[in-house]
């Protein structure tokens, strides 16, 4: 799903992403999507293993037990991964964060390398769309919103 688009701008000025939604409320800070415990147990299949308050990212890939299933056997179609654990959590909040949008999307750069996807399965073009689809979604919710992955369809709880 981050391949083939076209990404956003690069300069790390903040720009509008979105028409409407505003994703940096004041400058050099931005709302971003990151780990949280907050509703865990929710789902009876809920799991968090990721750092309260880290950046979480969309797996890049998506089990084929769990393809067509978000409650499938792994988990991994209902989680969000850990930028920095490299694990994975099914509860994600917006914070807003003091962070540029080149900061933003090393932080993802630099996670999808650990996690030896990049730049051979997520390059150039992926990390923009990647980065342009969270800080989309993050500016479309509320600082504070609890947000759930159930496969590629992003729900507030
Ligand atoms: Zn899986």
């Amino acid at each position: 799903m981050f391949g083939g688009e076209v990404g956003i701008q690069r300069d790390g000025e903040p720009g509008p992403l979105t028409d409407g939604a505003v994703a940096h409320t004041k400058r050099g800070t931005m709302k971003i999507i990151t780990a949280t415990s907050a509703t865990q147990r929710q789902r009876s299949n809920d799991y968090n293993w990721c750092i309260e308050g880290e950046i979480v990212l969309p797996p890049v890939v998506i089990c084929r037990r769990d393809r067509d299933d978000p409650d499938g056997g792994c988990g991994c179609g209902r989680g969000w991964s850990g930028a920095n654990s490299h694990r994975a959590t099914t509860t994600a909040v917006v914070r807003e964060r003091e962070l540029t949008l080149t900061e933003y999307t090393e932080a993802i750069r630099s996670s999808l390398e650990y996690g030896g996807w990049w730049p051979d399965v997520v390059d150039g073009v992926g990390l923009n769309a990647m980065v342009a689809y969270l800080s989309d979604l993050a500016a479309s919710y509320p600082v504070g919103a609890v947000l759930e992955k159930r496969l590629n369809v992003v729900v507030r709880r």
